[in-house]
């Protein structure tokens, strides 16, 4: 599966979050989407801990059997935060590959690098900028239309 492939993938859940923030990740082993998810901050009881990378670790986890994601890539629409960065590194995954940069949070190059940090033990492969445009578009149509409806 090509990287773009996985990564319209993941806009295609960000595209279905609702009233959440479109935010979108696939979790790829040996060429298969394993686990999807998007934000799920306001749908569900988990509030801030339903990140769409969170949730879709969780599931691909709950599908292997195991918490360690060894041979798995996260495509994620927005660039991690120092929570979703922080479960990459003590999964094992592999890779994570990412849309938008995120210059307030993100923890993959933007504020912090912490998957690429060598004082850790594990470290995870990243990319930044896939569909980048498109990304970042959808998060901005998202704000303006809360803007225009007064919600922030
Ligand atoms: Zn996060």
């Amino acid at each position: 599966m090509h990287d773009q492939d996985a990564m319209r993938e993941a806009l295609w859940e960000a595209e279905n979050a609702g009233e959440d923030v479109p935010v979108g990740a696939v979790l790829v082993k040996d060429g298969t989407i394993i686990a999807r998810a998007h934000n799920e901050r306001e749908s569900g009881p988990e509030g801030i801990f339903a990140h769409a990378e969170m949730l879709c670790m969780q599931r691909a986890a709950a599908r292997l059997k195991t918490e360690r994601l060894q041979g798995c890539t996260l495509y994620v629409t927005l660039e991690p935060c120092p929570m979703c960065a922080g479960a990459m590194m003590l999964s094992g995954l592999d890779a994570c590959v990412f849309g938008a940069y995120d210059a307030r949070q993100g923890c993959c190059g933007s504020v912090y690098d912490l998957p690429e940090d060598d004082r850790f033990y594990h470290r995870v492969q990243v990319s930044g900028g896939l569909l980048h445009d498109e990304s970042a578009a959808l998060l901005r149509r998202f704000f303006e239309n809360k803007r225009g409806k007064g919600m922030i």
